[in-house]
Formats: structure tokens, C-alpha cells, sequence
């Protein structure tokens, strides 16, 4: 199957192209509906998948395009808006006789996606061709379930450390932890491409276990940082299981002295099931951690839920800080979820946070911390602790306090 992407910025690009390749189909990408009709032209592709928001133009003007012209390409939806307005852009192209094969939140990439393409080819895992032959390219290794335990117990498990910094000075006040799987062949591999294997075959146990056992193990390293909060995931497989104990206590228990702990849970992942959230999050806090929700603005939390539930903070997904220069619609909601989180005396985190207009806009809306490449990408401690020792190099040589401090 031929997929031709209309998108104005080319952020997911890489990411979309290694999925769709992954699974044996071709990929073209275009930046504008220009781009975007001439390639329909030369090549006719089998699926367009359309964003909504395409700048100054708008993923329905192409709606109306394909409809005029009689074109019978099926479209999958790409927003970072949010269901309804995915829902509404359907209930447009279905009136004007457009097929519309499926709606993916750019959030949910990876698992809203696949199934809406053909079936993955079957037969024995494989390394498909690399494109720099001899360099390990990890993202090309087809990894199966025994594959993947094994690497689990063989320690190849490994935390990446992604800053949050504080927009008021800069400062990193906390890490995330993400999971990286080192192969056989020396290359890692991001989450995105075990995790949802993992979740599937039963091994996110083992997995979350080896990873917090790593985090745990470098614990005379992060006190010294001094900072606020460590933040984890929990998929929602290991909250069903009611794990939730067996996987956190060790983790705060060594990590007492040293930093808050976070556990952060996608909102679509909980929000189906009201049980699921009360329970895990009430367990997170007795344990003496907090809640977070992941991804927040993606899913259905509803008011109510976050008003009654022990939610600490809301991690702002990354779609509406991608966008939040595409339209005032996109400006409004992220406005409307700052001030919703102020007023119920949450905490929030902007993710994905690449430039210093999203940084300044976002610091000016009120919010308090972010977390992005702007920042720092995820990586080794060593690179965090470079960071902190940056920022109180800085701070010693400008902040007027330290002097009145030593003075008192
Ligand atoms: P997430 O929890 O939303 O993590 C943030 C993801 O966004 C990370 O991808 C990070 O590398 C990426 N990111 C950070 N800053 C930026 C930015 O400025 N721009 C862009 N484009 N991306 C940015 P990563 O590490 O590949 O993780 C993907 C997802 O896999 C995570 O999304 C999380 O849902 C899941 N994951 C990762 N580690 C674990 C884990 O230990 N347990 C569970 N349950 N899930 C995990
Ligand atoms: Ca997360
Ligand atoms: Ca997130």
C-alpha cells in the first residue's frame, strides 16, 4: 500500500515513516495541499493520511478538493486536536461522499495507526536491510516476545533521563524515566517500539521491574541533584494486575531520601474505567507517591474525574504544544486546560516543548514546568547531572539571594 502524509510541519515524519515502513508500505511525505495534489497526481497513492491542522490552510480544504474532483482516495484523519474535532471533520467529508477510513490522535500514533493498514507480514523475525550497512539500527530489528525476555533478563533494560525544567529560571526540577531496550548487537531501542510488544505478551512486568531496578541502582547519584520529582510510567496492564505495589514500593522506599516520586498514567488508558484510576491512584498515594496523568487532553478524563480523583499533576500532551500556533481554536483549549489545572491546584507539565516561542507562550500562560528536546533530550544521567550543575553555576554567579544569604 502506497501512504502519502499531508502534514505543514515535518515533526512526525520520521516517526510515522519508520511505522508505516515497518509494516511493508510505501511513504511519501508533503508539507502543503500544493505538494499534496501534485503528488496525488504523479503517483496515486492508496491511503492520505491528512492532519487537520495545516496552518493557513485547513485538512478540510483537502476534503473538499478530493470531493470536487471526484477522487476516490480514503483518508485517515492525523489531529492532535481531539475527538470532537476529529468527529466533526468526519461527519464533513462522509456529507460530501469522501471515505474516511479511520481517526488518529498524533498522541496515539502507533496504536491507532496499525490496524487501519494491512495486516504486518507473517513469518520469523528479521532484520530488515539497514540503511548504513554494519551501523546497528535498532529501529529496524524486528523484535519478537522471546526476543524481548530474553533481553529483559539479560539486564537489557535501561532508564533514559529526560529533564523538566522550571520556566521560571530554567532550573531541572525533575526527570522522567524512559524505558530503552539495549539488543544483542550494542544498539537501543526506543519505547515506542517494545513497549507496545511488551504490553501485549505479558512482559511489562518484568520489564518495569528491570527498569526501576536500574533507577534504584543509581540512587547515591540522584540525591546530590536535589531534585523535586522522578517521574515513571505505568501502562495500564500493570495497574489491572494491581501491581501497582509490588513495582512502586521498592522505588520510593529507596528513593525517600532523594526525590518525590511520580507515576504518571495515560489518560486514555485509565479513563475508560473509573475503577482503574480510583484504586491505582489511591494505592500511588498511600504508597507516598503521586499521580499524573500522561497525555492529558487526549483521552475522556472527564471534569469530574479530576476533581475527585488523587490526581498530582497533568502532563499537557505534546499535540497541543505542537499547535498551539496552528489556529486560536488550539491556543484556546491549551489556555482553557491551564487554567481548568490552576484552578483545581494541580500541577502541570508541558511535554514536548521544541521551541522558545512554545517556552515563553506557555511561561506566560502561567505554567509552571516543561519538558522537552528544547531542554534536553532523554539520555544518560550523566547528561542531567551536567545540567544541574550548570544551572547552579549560574545561579551562584546571578542570584542576588546567594549573597544576602551568606551575608545573614
Ligand atoms: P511519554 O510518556 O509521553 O514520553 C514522552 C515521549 O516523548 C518520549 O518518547 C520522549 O522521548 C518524547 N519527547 C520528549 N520531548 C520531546 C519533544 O520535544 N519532541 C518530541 N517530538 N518528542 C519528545 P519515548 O521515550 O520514545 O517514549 C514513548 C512512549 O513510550 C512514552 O510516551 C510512554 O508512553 C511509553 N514509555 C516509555 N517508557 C515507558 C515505561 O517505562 N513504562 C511504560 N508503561 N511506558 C513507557
Ligand atoms: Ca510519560
Ligand atoms: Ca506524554
Amino acid at each position: 500500500m502506497n501512504i502519502l502524509y499531508l502534514d505543514d510541519e515535518p515533526r512526525m515524519e520520521s516517526t510515522l515513516r519508520r511505522l508505516v515502513q515497518r509494516q511493508g508500505h510505501g511513504f511519501e511525505f508533503c508539507a502543503s495541499i500544493k505538494a499534496c495534489k501534485t503528488a496525488v497526481a504523479a503517483n496515486a497513492p492508496d491511503l492520505l493520511l491528512l492532519d487537520l491542522g495545516l496552518g493557513q490552510e485547513s485538512g478540510l480544504d483537502v476534503i473538499d478538493w478530493l470531493a470536487d474532483e471526484q477522487i476516490p482516495l480514503p483518508v485517515v484523519f492525523l489531529s492532535g486536536y481531539g475527538d470532537d474535532l476529529l468527529d466533526t471533520a468526519q461527519r464533513i467529508a462522509k456529507s460530501r461522499g469522501v471515505e474516511i477510513r479511520g481517526l488518529v490522535s498524533k498522541a496515539l500514533l502507533a496504536s491507532d495507526l496499525m490496524p487501519l493498514l494491512d495486516p504486518p507480514p507473517v513469518g520469523p523475525p528479521h532484520r530488515l536491510p539497514s540503511a548504513s550497512p554494519g551501523a546497528a539500527d535498532a529501529s529496524r530489528i524486528r523484535l519478537d516476545a522471546a526476543m524481548l525476555a530474553e533481553r529483559i533478563d539479560a539486564g537489557g533494560v535501561e532508564p533514559a533521563f529526560q529533564p523538566i525544567v522550571s520556566l521560571l529560571d530554567g532550573r531541572p526540577c525533575g526527570v522522567e524515566v524512559l524505558a530503552r531496550l539495549r539488543l544483542a548487537d550494542g544498539s537501543l531501542m526506543n519505547a515506542v517500539d517494545f513497549i507496545p510488544l511488551a504490553e501485549a505478551t505479558g512482559l511489562m512486568t518484568p520489564m518495569t521491574k528491570a527498569l526501576l531496578r536500574r533507577v534504584i541502582a543509581l540512587k547515591e547519584r540522584l540525591r546530590p541533584l536535589d531534585l523535586n520529582f522522578l517521574a515513571v510510567n505505568l501502562s495500564r496492564v500493570t495497574l489491572e494486575r494491581n501491581e501497582v505495589n509490588d513495582l512502586l514500593q521498592p522505588l520510593v522506599t529507596e528513593l525517600k531520601d532523594c526525590c518525590r516520586v511520580i507515576v504518571e498514567v495515560t489518560e486514555t488508558e485509565v479513563c475508560h474505567d473509573r475503577r482503574l484510576l480510583q484504586t491505582a491512584g489511591a494505592q500511588i498515594q498511600l504508597l507516598g507517591a503521586s499521580l499524573a496523568i500522561d497525555d492529558f487532553g487526549t483521552g475522556y478524563a472527564s471534569l469530574r474525574d479530576l476533581a475527585e480523583f488523587p490526581v498530582h499533576t497533568l502532563k499537557i500532551d505534546t499535540s497541543f504544544v505542537s499547535e498551539m500556533f496552528d489556529s486560536m481554536k488550539a491556543m484556546t483549549v491549551l489556555l482553557a486546560i491551564i487554567g481548568l489545572g490552576q484552578r483545581l491546584g494541580l500541577k502541570m507539565i508541558a511535554e514536548g516543548v521544541e521551541t522558545e516561542a512554545q517556552r515563553d507562550l506557555l511561561f506566560s500562560a502561567g505554567l509552571e514546568f516543561a519538558q522537552g528536546y528544547l531542554f534536553g533530550r532523554p539520555g544518560e544521567l550523566a547528561a542531567i547531572e551536567r545540567m544541574v550543575a550548570a544551572s547552579r553555576l549560574s545561579a551562584d554567579a546571578t542570584d542576588p539571594f546567594d549573597a544576602c544569604a551568606l551575608e545573614a
